[in-house]
């Protein structure tokens, strides 16, 4: 039936059957359509392309032991997008709408999601762009949300594994009162030139620092900070960090673990007091970090002392992928079986 190598896929696109699309027009939004094409016909003024009115999210799905689908937390991904679009003057999708298109869209594609065994998963982008023209600087009339599916590979080719960072003042992600805590594709576009850096260099991803001091930790790459030491979780409180899913999740799971959990500004220098620390977010839940290094001051915070990922990471990462495959109980209410 298909001809998917699942234990090889890597992180990208690749052609499903179907995605399902809704119109947001004359102030409301219409009935959820299935399609097979892969493109938008797009008006050439849509203000996605000139004004960035653009959002997505980003969540999977899990072939589980007992043969069944499980999708983790799309509750939370359709308050983000809502969140998002009240940020940039879109109209809010409503959660129950959000919900429908994603198991829609997975059920659509049912033959793509990877069996258990392979740890892939079935990676589900929802989309929402300004469709309507605009030539002035206002939002659109007109909006489509979409949905796509792609069969994504484990994240961790090597298994679970630290890897090197670098502290980026050259550029930054987000302003303070920017669109930082916005999903909007603009923030990836002003991460763009320092990820290629940061990659050319060795490097999993650049760190970023505050924009406005250069004092505080914001995040890593496109993905959120965590440090771990005294047996407290602790995650930076930004104003322009995007609340990671992941990260929550992780909060929660840390607290039930018994650790103290704390969210406050982390100056960088608190970098070298922590006995482990990592990136999260859908992608890979946890990518342990092995060590931050900052070449302006010659100087680099070590965060995996033996080089491997530290326990309490490893221990966490666990867990969340145990009840993403359901092979753990799911004592939070964060999954939902596909019937
Ligand atoms: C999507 C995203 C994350 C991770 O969020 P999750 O909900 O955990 O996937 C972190 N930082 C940025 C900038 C993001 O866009």
């Amino acid at each position: 039936m298909n001809d998917i190598d699942w234990s090889n896929l890597s992180f990208g696109y690749r052609k499903t059957d179907y995605n399902v699309r809704c119109y947001y027009r004359n102030g409301a939004w219409g009935e959820i359509e299935v399609c097979s094409e892969e493109t938008i016909p797009l008006h050439m003024a849509a203000t996605c392309l000139h004004y960035g009115q653009e959002a997505f999210e980003g969540l999977k799905a899990f072939r589980c032991k007992d043969g069944k689908i499980r999708i983790f937390r799309m509750d939370e991904n359709a308050a983000r997008l809502q969140s998002t679009c009240r940020g940039i003057l879109m109209p809010e999708l409503p959660t129950e709408k959000f919900c429908e298109m994603v198991k829609k869209a997975i059920k659509l594609n049912e033959r793509f999601v990877p069996p258990y065994e392979s740890g892939a998963s079935l990676y589900i982008r929802p989309l929402l762009i300004g469709t309507g023209p605009q030539v002035g600087v206002k939002p659109a009339d007109e909006y489509l949300f979409l949905i796509f599916v792609t069969p994504v590979g484990p994240y961790f080719k090597g298994g679970f594994a630290a890897t090197p960072y670098v502290i980026t003042r050259k550029y930054d992600r987000s302003a303070p009162l920017g669109t930082g805590i916005y999903k909007v594709g603009g923030n990836y576009a002003a991460s763009l030139l320092a990820s290629k850096e940061a990659h050319e260099a060795g490097y999993s991803a650049e760190f970023y620092l505050d924009a406005k001091e250069k004092k505080y930790i914001d995040e890593c790459g496109a993905a959120n900070f965590f440090g771990i030491k005294n047996n407290t979780y602790v995650t930076p409180l930004s104003t322009s960090i995007l609340p990671s899913i992941t990260n929550k999740s992780l909060m929660q799971l840390a607290e039930d673990m018994g650790l103290k959990v704390e969210r406050r500004a982390i100056p960088e220098e608190e970098l070298a007091t922590f006995e482990e620390a990592g990136a999260c977010g859908t992608a890979a839940v946890i990518s342990p970090i092995l060590r931050i290094d900052d070449p302006e001051n010659n100087h680099s915070y070590v965060l995996a002392k033996d080089g491997k990922p530290g326990p309490i990471s490893t221990k966490l990462y666990t867990k969340l992928r145990a009840i993403q495959y359901g092979d753990e109980p799911d004592t939070h209410g964060w999954v939902t079986v596909l019937d």
